[in-house]
C-alpha cells in the first residue's frame, strides 16, 4: 500500500488521513448557514463543497462539507461487506437534517466507530469516531450523497483489515 508517510500506516494515520480539521474545511464550514452550494456533477473534487444526502427510504437525510479529493477504499471486513466509502470531516461539517431518531447505532470489534443504520431501510449514512486523542470525527459514507457517481471520484486505499 503507498502512503505518503512513508511507513506502514498505523491506524491513527488512516482514520486521520483525510485531515478533516484543516483550516480551509472550517472555513467552508461556516458556509453552511449560506445559501447552498451543492455540486452533483460527479467529477473529482479538490475542495470542500457542501452536500445534501440520506438514506435509500429518505428518513434519514444529512448535510455535510467534505473534500472529496479523499474517499476511502477500505479493506476492512465491514467496509467490504457493505460497500462503504467513507470522507472523514469535523462534527461541524456535519447536520443530520432528519431521521435522528431513527438510527440504530452498530458496533463492533473494539467499539471504535459507530456506525449509524437506518431502521426502516438499513443504508448507513455515517458513522461517529474519535482520533485517540479524543477529537470527534464523521465518518460520511459518500455513496449516500445525493447525485453521487461513485465511478467518477479517485479512491485512497485503506488497509483497516490489518487495523
Ligand atoms: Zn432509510
Amino acid at each position: 500500500m503507498q502512503t505518503h508517510l512513508g511507513r506502514k500506516p498505523s491506524f491513527t494515520d488512516a482514520w486521520n488521513s483525510n485531515a478533516p480539521w484543516r483550516p480551509h474545511l472550517c472555513r467552508d464550514a461556516a458556509r453552511l448557514s449560506q445559501p447552498k452550494h451543492i455540486h452533483t456533477k460527479g467529477l473529482i473534487m479538490t475542495e470542500a463543497v457542501t452536500y445534501t444526502g440520506g438514506c435509500h427510504c429518505g428518513m434519514v437525510r444529512f448535510e455535510c462539507t467534505a473534500d472529496l479529493s479523499t474517499v476511502t477504499a477500505c479493506n476492512c471486513s465491514i467496509c467490504t461487506k457493505k460497500g462503504l466509502h467513507f470522507s472523514f470531516i469535523a462534527p461541524r461539517s456535519f447536520q443530520l437534517r432528519a431521521g435522528a431518531d431513527g438510527l440504530k447505532e452498530y458496533l463492533f470489534n473494539r467499539h471504535a466507530i459507530k456506525h449509524q443504520l437506518c431502521v426502516e431501510c438499513g443504508v448507513e449514512t455515517f458513522a461517529r469516531g474519535a482520533k485517540p486523542d479524543g477529537t470527534q470525527v464523521i465518518a460520511v459514507n459518500v455513496s449516500c450523497i445525493d447525485g453521487i457517481e461513485l465511478a467518477r471520484l479517485k479512491m485512497t486505499p485503506m488497509d483497516g483489515r490489518k487495523f
